[in-house]
């Protein structure tokens, strides 16, 4: 076992505070890594908060990480001490399944593991995430990150990033669709940078009209304020998709009156109360609505190459560690550009 450094909560209405936890010895299939940079996704919020009813305290959530290499057991393969690493959403799963076997590790049928608030295969030990000085994975839930790109803005890639760019490439959006993004945060602002350079046309739809200019030097091609009806009627039928990043309780059946025939809303952002939707919102068009969660290891390192042939990165803001529940309270109400990022040197 090895002390580590970490940030934890220790109930719903508990507040981060400093804590201390044991990561396990490197076995033989282990990567070890010092944690530099920790991406803080709205999810952790939510779990943080028990909003989706599955928490386990105490907690240490973060599962954005990036960091260095500075052990591997005698029987890894692929890294070395000193590679830049990254881990996202999942540190093992079953790995015999038909989903497993297909790269959709995030799908296991025998459940696969959360990087934290979860407990490990043994059914016993609970995961622990990135808000950390160091972490040990499998490595085969260890990617590879280039060093081409700035390692505090690809942290964020590891969820925000692949959660956005799955979607778009499992529907193969690209050229000649017209897309919308809903809510600029840090899923919106990857959605529209991927559905950008994938040559689609991209209208961001956004409560905020703060947000306008940023969106367009994101890439969007169109900006809509969803509190003006004015602007909104005019999307009447237009999208072809509509990927939904928001975080809140909203009404759905405003944005599926804007697909075009055979439109899809893909929904990503998980408000922690069910969605209501009318027959009449879907038969029109003949539309759908669909989910997709975070994406496999095939794909998130697929994700990872391209962001770094392509020069895509997540814009962010860097905090300190002892900020993060400020940054919290900015992110509730949609202050952040785009991404709060945690220097792990001040933990
Ligand atoms: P975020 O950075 O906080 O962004 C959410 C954005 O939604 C806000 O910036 C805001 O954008 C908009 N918004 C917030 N409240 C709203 C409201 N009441 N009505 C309309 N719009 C509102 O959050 P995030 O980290 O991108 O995460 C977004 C959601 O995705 C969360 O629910 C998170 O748990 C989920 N998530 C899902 C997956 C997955 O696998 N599917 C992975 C990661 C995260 P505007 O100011 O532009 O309106
Ligand atoms: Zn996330
Ligand atoms: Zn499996």
């Amino acid at each position: 076992m090895s002390a580590t450094k970490a940030y934890a909560v220790h109930s719903a209405k508990d507040t981060l505070a400093p804590f201390n936890l044991d990561r396990r010895k490197a076995g033989p299939y282990d990567v070890q890594f010092e944690i530099l940079f920790c991406g803080v996704c709205h999810s952790d919020i939510h779990q943080v908060r028990n909003e989706w009813n599955n928490s386990i305290y105490p907690m240490v959530p973060g599962h954005e990480i990036v960091g260095k290499v500075t052990k591997v057991g005698d029987k890894v393969k692929k890294f070395k001490v000193n590679d830049l690493v990254g881990v996202g959403c999942l540190v093992d799963s079953c790995r015999e399944c038909s989903n497993c076997k297909k790269g959709l590790e995030q799908y296991c049928k025998n459940g696969s593991v959360g990087t934290y608030n979860a407990y490990e295969k043994d059914g016993k030990t609970v995961t622990y995430g990135g808000y950390s000085k160091q972490i040990v994975v499998h490595e085969d839930f260890v990617l590879r990150i280039s060093d081409k790109l700035p390692l505090n803005a690809v942290a964020p890639l590891l969820c925000a990033g692949i959660t956005t760019y799955s979607p778009l490439k499992h529907w193969k959006v690209g050229k000649g669709h017209k897309v919308g993004v809903v809510g600029l945060g840090g899923l919106g602002h990857m959605a529209v940078k991927f559905a950008a350079a994938f040559g689609a046309e991209v209208t961001m739809l956004s409560t905020s009209p703060s947000k306008e200019e940023d969106a367009r030097r994101l890439g969007a091609h169109k900006f809509a304020l969803t509190s003006n009806p004015e602007q909104l009627k005019s999307l009447k039928n237009y999208f072809n998709f509509i990927v939904d990043t928001v975080s809140a309780p909203h009404d759905y059946n405003a944005y599926l009156h804007m697909l075009d025939t055979n439109g899809i809303m893909i929904c990503v952002g998980v408000p922690p109360a069910p969605i209501e939707m009318y027959g009449f919102s879907l038969l029109g068009n003949r539309r759908s609505i669909a989910g997709s969660g975070i994406g496999g290891l095939p794909e998130t390192q697929e994700m990872l190459d391209y962001c770094a042939e392509n020069n895509i990165v997540s814009d962010v803001e860097m905090i300190n560690m002892a900020y993060i529940n400020e940054a919290y309270e900015r992110m509730l109400k949609g202050d952040v550009k785009y991404r709060f990022v945690i220097d792990m040197a001040t933990l």
